[in-house]
């Protein structure tokens, strides 16, 4: 990774300073900020054109989801990956729903965390396999309460959105060829239509999409 600014909002400092010291050894070209609280964050945000924000969810002054809320409304350019010391389902879901790229806890390794920065600044999302699942969990929740399709600024066709539906429960090209009763090449062709419509790589992230834009 070349020249990347990176901002560290976590008011730990060793924790910081652990962050930091592993991007300078690992990744001498990026720059790093740091930030103790939201405030300062924003105000580091203000004025460095920062590319990626690791954001802490237990911050002193808002809540690392709030501020992540914030900056995406401000900036939604600007990749923010959750660091949180704990993946509780509830704030995994808060956190893709206030815009963040990648989720991960505070036990990832130093050079897992470096290649999630590389994958977030070349603008794909990243979610542990476990909460992936949290959010496949919440979109079936979801469908079952809700048996209407909603509208939505990205223009799938009502084919497309069934699909979608059945992707965020979790099934396969085959099963969601015999429900909706049309050939597996067909489906096929629905799912690729569907990832390249929503900019995305794999039927995990569509359904992170799909719920994080209520798509479904
Ligand atoms: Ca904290």
């Amino acid at each position: 990774m070349s020249n990347l600014k990176i901002l560290i909002v976590e008011d730990h400092a060793l924790t910081r300073f652990a962050l930091k010291t592993a991007f300078e050894d690992d990744t001498p070209n990026t720059i790093i900020f740091e930030a103790e609280n939201a405030q300062k964050g924003f105000d580091i945000l203000e004025k460095e054109n920062i590319d990626i924000i690791i954001m802490d969810l237990g911050l002193p002054d808002i809540d690392g989801v709030e501020a992540t809320r914030q900056i995406k409304a401000k900036f939604p350019s600007k990749k923010v990956i959750i660091l949180s010391s704990h993946e509780k389902e509830e704030d995994v879901i808060k956190s893709i729903k206030a815009g963040a790229n990648a989720y991960c806890t505070k036990d990832i390794s130093p050079e897992k965390l470096i290649d999630i920065v590389n994958s977030v600044s070349s603008g794909a999302a990243w979610f542990d396999p476990k909460i992936a699942q949290y959010v496949l969990n919440a979109a079936a929740q979801k469908g079952s309460n809700e048996s209407e399709i909603k509208q939505e600024s990205i223009d799938l066709t009502a084919r497309e959105k069934q699909v979608l539906k059945l992707i965020t429960e979790g099934y396969t090209n085959n099963e969601i060829a015999q429900k909706l009763d049309i050939s597996i090449n067909t489906t096929k062709v629905h799912v690729c239509s569907l990832l390249q419509k929503l900019g995305v790589q794999d039927r995990t992230q569509a359904a992170i999409k799909a719920i994080k834009d209520e798509l479904i």
